[in-house]
C-alpha cells in the first residue's frame, strides 16, 4: 500500500460546493487536495443551471417575439436551435472541458487530483493507488446523480437525463418528459418553444408539486399555451424503445409515444461509493446527515446537494461559506488560537480574510446553517419564485396561518404588461408572530420579485413595517403590497 501523503484538507468532489470550499481554503494558506472524477465545477456549469438558463433565455426571446402581435405590430419568428447549441458548447462549457476551472483552483494554490475518491479510515482518502492523510479535515461535496425510477423496461432504453438534453445539437420532433418538477418544466417549455411536440407525464396530481397549488396551475396553463401536453396523476409502468421512438405506458392504460424520452424524476446522492463505513458513518442514508455547521462526523464536513438541504447552487455556496469558516476555526484551535465556533467573536484571522458566507464576510462566530428563508426559482415563463414555507407546510406545523394573495394581471404593471402577464404574489404569515414565513411570487419577473420577500422572511420583518413600506409604481413587486392588504 502507498505511503499516505499528509496534507491539511482533502475535498472530494469539486462541484459548486466543493470547488468553493477547496479554493477558499487554499487561498487561506492551507495545503488542499481537491479530487474530481468528472469536470471541475460540477453539474451547474456543464449540465445544469447555466446551460439550461441559456436555453431558457433563447426560448423566452422567441416567446417575447411572438407577443409582438397585438402589442407592437407583427413579427415572424423562425426558431433555430443551432445558436443555442453553439452558445452552450462554446460559451458555457468549453465543449465540456474544465481546463479553465482546474486552473482557477490551482491558481489559488490548490492541488488538483483527477479521479474517484473514497474514504479509507479516519482522516484518509484514497484515489486509486494514492492515499492522502488529512491533518485537519475532509470535505465531501459529491453531489447527486439523476434518480431514475424502476419502471419496467426503462433501463434498457436510450433515455435522456438532463445531460443529453443539455448537450443536444439537433432537436427531436417529439419529446416525452417523465417528471413535472422544476427541471422537467423548464426543459419542456424550452423545447416546445423551439417547435418540439412535448408531453409531460407526472405521477403526482399536479406539476411543481412541492410549490403552492396556485403556482402549479399557472405554470401548467403557461406550458399548455406553449403547446405542451401535460398529464398528471399518471404513474409510468412500462417503457419501450423500438429503435425509432419510445412508448411509455402508464397505470390505467395511458399510452404516450415520442422520438425521445427525458427522465427528470429527481436526483439522488450515491453514498455507497464513498467508503463511509470506514469512518463509522451509515452509507444507507438517502443524504449525508449534517449538523448546522455541516459536520458529518469528527473531521468530516459535507457541502451541497449531498446534504439533502436543497439541491440548489445557492445552497451549496451558502454552505461552503460555513464549512470554510468552521474548518479554519478548527485549524486555528488546533494551533492554539481562540474558539470561534460558538458566540465568541474573533478579529482578523483567516475566517475574516476568507469572507465566510452568512457572516457578511466579516470576522466573527462561525455561522450556523439556517434554511428558514431558502429561496427557490423555477425558471419557466412565468417564473415561479418561492421562499420559506408553503401554506400547507405552515398549516401542517400547526402555525396560526394567514394567507394573502394578489393577482398580477389586475395590478397596474400586470395590466400594462398585458400579454405574458400571468402570475400572482401569495404570502404566508404567522399571525401570532406577525411575520411572513413563506411567500410565492409568480410572474414575468417572479424570481426577482422574490428578493424582497426573501429579505422579509429571512429578517422576520414585522408585517406592520412591510405595510408601511413604499413600493415603487408601477412595478411587479407592488403586488406584494396588495397581498399584504389581503392577508387573512
Ligand atoms: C438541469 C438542471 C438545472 C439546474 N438549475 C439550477 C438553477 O437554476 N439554480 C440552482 O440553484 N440550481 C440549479 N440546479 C442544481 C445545481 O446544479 C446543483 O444544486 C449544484 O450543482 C450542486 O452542487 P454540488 O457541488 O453539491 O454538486 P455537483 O455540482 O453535483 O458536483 C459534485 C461533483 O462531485 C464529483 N464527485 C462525486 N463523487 C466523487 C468521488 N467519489 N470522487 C471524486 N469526485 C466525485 C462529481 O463528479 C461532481 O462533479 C440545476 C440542476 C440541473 C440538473
Amino acid at each position: 500500500m502507498a505511503e499516505p501523503e499528509v496534507v491539511d484538507v482533502v475535498v472530494v468532489g469539486l462541484g459548486v460546493g466543493g470547488e468553493e470550499v477547496a479554493g477558499r481554503l487554499a487561498e487561506a494558506g492551507l495545503t488542499v487536495v481537491g479530487v474530481e472524477r468528472d469536470l471541475v465545477g460540477g453539474e451547474c456549469p456543464y449540465w445544469g443551471c447555466i446551460p439550461s438558463k441559456m436555453m431558457i433565455r433563447a426560448a423566452n426571446a422567441i416567446a417575447e417575439a411572438r407577443r409582438i402581435d397585438g402589442l407592437a405590430g407583427a413579427a415572424e419568428v423562425r426558431p433555430d436551435w443551432a445558436p443555442v447549441a453553439k452558445r452552450i458548447r462554446e460559451e458555457a462549457t468549453d465543449t465540456w472541458d474544465d481546463t479553465v476551472a482546474v486552473e482557477r483552483f490551482t491558481g489559488k494554490g490548490g492541488r488538483f487530483v483527477r479521479g474517484s475518491a473514497r474514504l479509507d479510515g479516519l482522516g484518509r482518502v484514497r484515489v486509486g493507488e494514492r492515499v492522502f492523510q488529512a491533518r485537519h479535515g475532509i470535505v465531501l461535496g459529491t453531489g447527486t446523480k439523476p434518480s431514475v425510477p424502476p419502471v419496467d423496461g426503462l433501463a434498457d432504453t436510450p433515455y435522456w437525463t438532463n445531460r443529453q438534453a443539455i448537450e443536444v445539437e439537433e432537436l427531436p420532433e417529439s419529446l416525452l418528459v417523465l417528471g413535472g418538477g422544476a427541471i422537467g418544466l423548464e426543459l419542456a417549455q424550452v423545447f416546445a418553444r423551439f417547435g418540439v411536440r412535448v408531453t409531460v407525464v407526472e405521477a403526482a396530481d399536479r406539476v411543481l408539486a412541492v410549490e403552492e397549488p396556485e403556482a402549479s396551475e399557472v405554470a401548467a396553463a403557461a406550458l399548455r399555451a406553449d403547446g405542451v401536453e401535460i398529464h398528471t396523476g399518471v404513474r409510468a409502468e412500462r417503457v419501450g424503445h423500438d429503435g425509432r421512438g419510445f412508448t411509455l405506458r402508464g397505470a390505467g392504460g395511458a399510452r404516450f409515444t415520442a422520438e425521445r424520452l427525458l427522465v427528470v424524476t429527481g436526483r439522488r446522492a450515491h453514498l455507497d461509493e464513498l467508503g463511509l463505513d470506514t469512518v463509522g458513518v451509515d452509507a444507507g442514508q438517502r443524504y449525508l446527515a449534517v449538523d448546522d455547521r455541516l459536520h458529518v462526523t469528527e473531521g468530516i464536513w459535507a457541502v451541497g446537494d449531498v446534504t439533502g438541504e436543497g439541491a440548489f447552487t445557492h445552497v451549496a455556496m451558502y454552505q461552503a461559506g460555513i464549512v470554510v469558516a468552521d474548518v479554519l476555526d478548527h485549524v486555528r484551535r488546533a494551533d492554539g488560537g481562540p474558539d470561534a465556533s460558538g458566540t465568541a467573536r474573533v478579529t482578523g484571522g483567516a475566517v475574516g480574510a476568507s469572507g465566510a458566507a452568512g457572516t457578511g464576510g466579516s470576522a466573527g462566530a462561525v455561522p450556523r446553517a439556517d434554511y428558514r428563508a431558502l429561496p427557490r426559482v423555477t425558471f419557466t415563463d412565468p417564473e415561479v419564485g418561492a421562499v420559506g414555507l408553503t401554506e400547507r407546510q405552515a398549516r401542517e406545523r400547526g402555525i396560526n396561518v394567514q394567507v394573502g394573495l394578489s393577482e398580477l394581471p389586475s395590478s397596474a404593471r400586470g395590466w400594462i404588461h398585458k400579454s405574458g402577464n400571468e402570475g400572482f404574489v401569495k404570502l404566508v404569515a404567522d399571525a401570532d408572530r406577525g411575520v411572513l414565513i413563506g411567500a410565492t411570487s409568480v410572474g414575468p419577473a417572479g424570481g426577482e420579485v422574490l428578493s424582497g420577500l426573501a429579505v422579509a422572511v429571512h429578517a422576520a420583518v414585522p408585517l406592520g413595517r412591510l405595510r408601511q413600506m413604499i413600493y415603487a409604481y408601477p412595478t411587479f413587486h407592488r403586488a406584494i403590497e396588495d397581498a399584504l392588504r389581503n392577508l387573512r
